[in-house]
């Protein structure tokens, strides 16, 4: 698809609720997929039923993604922020459970996206009764990312959010977008993607559950300081932020001071004296991808 054709397709229905008035919500978690949804759906949707939705993630975000996605935001579009309300931290969590997200257990999204973001709109809908209750809650997940995410339906009645005189959908605009589309729109509109990018593959929490090996390195060597606590937590807890149950250090070959390789692995404790339950093959967790989404109600990386 190129640039030319990198289009939305609006389901009738949702043509119908954006012409009737209802609210359009841009979740927005500063990666690529989120930036190009919001470019192509402020072409066709009045700003003054556009509002865009953030759910901050502190210290485990990559520095600037705020104002990242305050600056690619098309003028008058307001940001809605959407924190924890108890204003622990991912890893005041991590630490509280003695566990780190797991594939099936991926309470990071909906603690620290979902249920804050979701509170956030129920807010404002109430608090803007000219949308009459009506909200199409737009997410960037394309359907190139992984075969979980090619068996989402585009268009949806989120059964959840619809009650108590609300009608709410979840609309996935940019599901056919490649990769190319995505970066190509956002060139096209003289915009730049996140800066991570130029570093990663994926714009998501600097240690992430679903990241690569490679980009765990590369985070590894931008935020040294984060890595290092990232590395005593495993240690303390016994659990590792890897799904495949190989620690960090092992993972990367870097130690948190910074030198190189197993052997500070090693000082840390060594790999095979953790949770055995905890350890699968390596080759399984490469295969893995993000079902976090870069943007919305589980906002998320991309
Ligand atoms: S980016 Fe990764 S670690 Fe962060 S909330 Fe999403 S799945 Fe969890």
């Amino acid at each position: 698809m190129s640039s030319r054709t990198a289009e939305i397709r609006v389901p009738p229905e949702c043509r119908k609720m954006i012409r009737a008035g209802a609210l359009v919500v841009l979740n927005h978690s500063g990666g690529k997929d989120s930036q190009s949804m919001t470019i192509l759906l402020s072409r066709i949707v009045p700003r003054a039923q556009l509002v865009a939705v953030h759910a901050p993630l502190g210290e485990v975000e990559w520095e600037g993604t705020v104002p990242h996605v305050e600056a690619t935001l098309p003028a008058g579009v307001p940001l809605v922020m959407a924190p924890v309300s108890s204003g622990k931290s991912l890893l005041d969590h991590v630490e509280e459970r003695g566990k780190f997200p797991g594939i099936r257990q991926r309470w990071c999204t909906a603690t620290h996206k979902r249920g804050p973001i979701e509170r956030e709109l129920r807010r404002y809908l109430n608090a803007n009764p000219r949308f009459g209750g009506r909200l199409i809650n737009c997410l960037g997940i394309r359907r190139d990312e992984s075969a979980a995410r090619a068996k989402r339906v585009p268009w949806r009645r989120n059964e959840r959010l619809s009650v108590a005189g609300r009608e709410v959908f979840d609309w996935l605009p940019i599901f056919d977008l490649s990769t190319g589309d995505v970066f190509r729109v956002i060139r096209d509109a003289g915009q730049s993607p996140h800066w991570i990018y130029r570093h990663l593959s994926r714009c998501s929490c600097s240690f992430c559950i679903f990241s690569s090996p490679e980009d765990l390195r590369r985070a590894a060597e931008l935020r040294p300081e984060l890595y290092r606590q990232y590395v005593e937590i495993e240690r303390r807890i016994g659990h590792t932020l890897s799904p495949s149950g190989t620690p960090l250090p092992e993972l990367t070959g870097i130690s948190p001071s910074g030198s190189a390789g197993g052997e500070d692995a090693m000082a840390l404790g060594s790999p095979r004296s953790w949770s055995a339950a905890a350890r699968r093959p390596l080759a399984r967790r490469n295969s893995l991808k993000s079902p976090c989404p870069e943007s919305g109600a589980a906002q998320g990386s991309g």
